[in-house]
Formats: C-alpha cells, structure tokens, sequence
C-alpha cells in the first residue's frame, strides 16, 4: 500500500480500513515472500512489512559495474522439493555446475565423476541415517533409517531436472481463489507477546509421522539419535567432506548427521545449481507472485501481537494473525524467548580481471572444493552463469567460512589469493577485487539434535517462520514459509490451495 500522511498518524487514532489485513508478514526475506505467496493463492489479504529498503535478506544481489554479485552465495540443489512446491518459482531457471565433484587438495584437482560422486553420496546418506538409527541412550527405541533412495532417473543419476534451462518447468493453471470468510472481524484474541515458554527446547520427536524424508528427520532427530555429522562420517566418505561443508556452511562438521543425510540425498538426486540472474531472483519471483501494495519495504517492526503490528514510525497495522519471518535474531527481539541459534559466519568474495582469462579452470563450471586452506569453495561464476558479468569478463566467486572469514576484506583477499591461483591455474596478478561480503550471522547453527520442523505455530494468530526454524538455507526458509502458511490457514479454517505438484502439505 502506498505510503500517504495518513498512515504516519498516532498510534491512538484507529487504523483505517487499509491498515487491516488478515496477516501481518514481519520480514520480507525468502520465507516471509514464500508464506506471503502461499497466503494470498489461498485469498488472504497479507502486507509484509521489510525493514530494508529491498526485499530479499540474505539472498542479495548487488549490480557493480555490469556484474551481479550475491552477498551470499546461494547453492541450491535442483532436487530441493520447496523449488517445484512453490508455483511462483516455477520461473526460476537453475543454472547447473559441471556434475560431480571437484576436489583440490592444494597441489592438484581430482574430479570425481557424477557416477562415483553420487554413489558415495547415497551410500554415505544411508550410513549417517543407520548411525542416527542406533537405539536411543534413553529409551532404547529404535528410529527407523531413512527411506530407501530415490532410484536414478533411466536419463541418468544426473541427468537434467524439470528446472533446468533445458527444460521448461511445467506450468500448471493457478488456482482460482476466494476470500476469506469474515475479513476485518478479529476472532482471534488480542495478546501481547511475551515470554513463550518452551520454544527454546528442543523438540521431543512426533510420533506423527507423514512420508519420506520429513518422516526420517523428524523422528530422529530426538536426544541419543541425530549425531554431530564429524563423529560419524566414516574415514572412506572423507572425500564428502569438502562438499558438506560448502552446502551445510559448516567447517567444521559439527552439525547433525541427519541433515547431512539429507543433504547428500538432495545432492545425488539433483543438480547443483545456481539461480540465473544471482541469489535474489528467489525472493524477486516470490515478491513479483503477490498482489500490487503487499510488500511494503523500508518499514520496521517494533512490536506484535495476534491482532496488531507496530512499527518503528509509530504506525498500527492490525490483522487477523502475524508472522515473524525474520532471522533469528530479530525474531527474538520481536518475541522474547524465541531460541537464538549459534551461527556460521561466511565472507563471499567476487573476483574479477580486466580481459577473458586464458586459463581453462575459468571457463570450467566446475565447483572447486579444497580440501585444506581457508576457501571452502570456489567458482567461476562466469561459466556457470554467464548473465552475472558483462561478456568477455570472468567473474570468480569465493566463499570463506570460519575464522578466516572474519578477517578484514584486504588481508582476506592477500590471504585467498595463494590459494586461488592454485585451484585456477594461474597468477592472481591482474585480478581485482570487486566485492567482499562478510555475514556473522550467515548460517543457522544446526547442531545435533536438529529439528528441522521447529513449531512454526506459537499460538492462534501468531506465528514465526524462517531458515532458523527448518534449516539454514533456501530450502529451509522456503519450507519454513510454507509450513507457518498452512498452519494459518488451518488456524483460520481456510483450505490450503492444493494440486497434484504444488501440494501445501507439511511432507518434505
Ligand atoms: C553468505 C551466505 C551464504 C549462504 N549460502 C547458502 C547456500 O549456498 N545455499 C543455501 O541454500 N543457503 C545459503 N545461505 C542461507 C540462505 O541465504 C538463508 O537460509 C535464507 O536466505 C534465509 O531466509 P529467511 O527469509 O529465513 O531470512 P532472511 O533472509 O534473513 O530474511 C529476514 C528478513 O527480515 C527482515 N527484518 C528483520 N527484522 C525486521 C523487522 N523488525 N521488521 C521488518 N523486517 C525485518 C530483514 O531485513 C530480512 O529481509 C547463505 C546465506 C549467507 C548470508
């Protein structure tokens, strides 16, 4: 809605009608963008209040000089369910690396072929989900292994999925919708929040079971059953190691073995990926999905409740329900008691030189993986994805994690650059630096015990979602957006719009 002098009145005066809307989304990030898309092909009136200036969060891209450079590197595996479950990314083109894998152990590249790499993946998936299937320390129940292996398409292990460019995803007709029944009537009591007891525990595992993966996952994902994917990676998957890390943002594997597990299936069912265009081609198809006057951006939340919304100049948004869709840190501020994850810091570095480099790495699509030294992973974004430079110019991105990622973008770059010449084959002489990104709070944490579906539902009409209730990445957020809109719904009686590839279900 546009801004006019009306909406900066008191906050004593009553809201006007376009004040009201069924829901309040705080936060304008993939998963606030995600849960506003499912929202409103169900009908519901939804704003969604961005404290930035632009939607997106950690999924950015910034245009330098004709580049497009993403704040943090968005990897995505084309088998991520939440790419085909949500309709509005059905435009989204995938651009795919080089299959397989890409190893570097500092004096020379070892390839290992899609065939192999996806073999050890499996194998390794299966193993982390037996190990996290050992009985239970306190209760000696033992948690089912994950399901058998989705088995390789007849077109190959890795072969092209449905959204990669040389296929179009399939579209199907949207849904008609209607609206919801008893709009600007709040059924739902005013509460202010403050304290929520428990949502800092870890949850206790469901004996609600629904399919696949989500079933795997969440029933292990008690005390004594999910591990730390370091303790029980075996010495034959050490060449996984690398791979983990770049896709779990994790050096140091201490996260939990079940979603690594899954993970590696992802990994060995699909493609890895980069969206076209950069990262924020994400959240910019979900926020393009939503009605004109939905997304309001540069407005702050100050505080929430199950019926109104505050925000930082003093203006009343009220609503039927709200949903805190922020990181996990700004999440807690707006709800006291929320659990505040660990996080891993990461520093993006986008490289350039002034000519198209003569050196075949730069024209490879590979995803160059060290195993030693402070890069975690390395590409030519350039040949993956030609649309992120102007022509004729490489662009080479670099992703830092752990300590070395807090260093001061100069020693940082002096630091990589070694490394970088070796993994390239070249001098790093005539490179430029063209942008560093350091994030502290890049990744959510997921130690073991991880629950990947942390409550999404606080109480009636109020809600939270984002990576840190899921998993630290699009998938999670998407998943996460999706799992607080179909709770709403629920909550408000509404059916979730559904068909056969679109399903709003809680399955993974
Ligand atoms: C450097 C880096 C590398 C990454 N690499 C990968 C990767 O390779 N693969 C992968 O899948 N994922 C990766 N991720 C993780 C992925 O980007 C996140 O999991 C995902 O974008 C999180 O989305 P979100 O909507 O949960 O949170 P966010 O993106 O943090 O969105 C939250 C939004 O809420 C807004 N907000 C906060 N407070 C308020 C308030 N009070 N009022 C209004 N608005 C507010 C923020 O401005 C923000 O836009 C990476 C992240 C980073 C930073």
């Amino acid at each position: 809605m546009p801004r006019t002098p009306a909406s900066r009145t008191p906050s004593s005066q009553p809201a006007s009608p376009a004040d009201t809307v069924d829901v309040v989304i705080i936060g304008g990030g993939v998963a606030g963008l995600a849960a506003a898309h499912h929202l409103t092909r169900a009908g519901a009136t939804v704003a969604v209040l961005e404290a930035a200036d632009r939607v997106g969060g950690r999924a950015v891209t910034e245009e330098l000089d004709g580049f497009r450079l993403d704040r943090g590197s968005q990897l995505l595996v084309s088998s991520y369910p939440e790419l085909t479950r949500t309709p509005a990314l059905d435009g989204l083109t995938l651009r795919p690396f080089a299959p397989g894998m890409c190893l570097h152990d500092g004096r020379r590249a070892q390839r290992i072929g899609a065939v192999r790499s996806t073999r050890v993946a499996l194998a390794t998936a299966r193993a982390l989900s037996r190990a996290s299937a050992r009985p239970s320390p306190r209760t000696g129940v033992r948690i089912p292994s994950l399901p058998g292996p989705r088995l390789p398409s007849p077109a190959g292990p890795l072969g092209p999925s449905p959204r990669l460019p040389s296929l179009g995803a399939p579209r199907l007709p949207s849904l008609a919708v209607s609206r919801l029944p008893g709009l600007g009537t709040s059924r739902l009591p005013g509460l202010a929040t403050s304290r929520f007891p428990g949502l800092g525990t870890p949850r206790l595992p469901s004996l609600r079971v629904s399919q696949g993966t989500q079933r795997a996952s969440r029933s292990a994902s008690g005390p004594g059953r999910d591990q730390p994917v370091h303790d029980v990676l075996s010495p034959r998957a050490a060449a996984l190691r690398p791979l983990l890390t770049a896709l779990l943002g994790d050096p140091t594997l201490q996260g939990s073995s079940l979603g690594a597990a899954l993970t590696l299936r992802a990994f060995a069912t699909g493609r890895l990926c980069l969206p076209a265009g950069g990262a924020a081609s994400v959240p910019e198809l979900l926020a393009a999905s939503l009605p004109p006057g939905t997304v309001r951006t540069s407005v702050r939340a100050v505080s929430v409740s199950t019926t109104l919304v505050t925000t930082s100049d003093q203006r009343q948004l009220r609503c039927r329900a709200a949903l805190v869709a922020t990181g996990a840190r700004d999440a807690a501020e707006l709800l006291p008691g929320l659990r505040v994850p660990d996080f891993h810091p990461v520093t993006m570095l986008h490289h350039t030189a002034d000519t198209a480099p003569s050196y075949p790495q730069a024209q490879d699509a590979a995803l160059f993986l060290p195993t030693e030294g402070p890069v975690a992973y390395s590409y030519a974004a350039s040949a993956v994805d030609p649309s992120r430079t102007p022509p004729g110019r490489p662009l080479i991105t670099t992703a830092v994690l752990g300590s070395a990622a807090t260093l001061p973008a100069g020693a940082l770059d002096k630091t990589v650059r070694p490394q970088l010449e070796r993994l390239y084959g070249t001098s790093a002489d005539g490179w430029r630096l063209l942008a560093a990104h350091h994030d502290p709070y890049a990744v959510p944490a997921m130690p073991a015990p991880h629950d990947p579906l942390r409550p999404v539902r606080l109480l009636a009409g109020l809600y939270v979602c984002g990576d840190h209730r899921d998993t630290g990445t699009v998938q999670g957020a998407l998943r996460s957006g999706r799992r607080a809109a179909r709770a709403l719904l629920r909550d408000f009686g509404i059916p979730a719009p559904d068909d056969s590839r679109h399903a709003l279900s809680d399955a993974a």
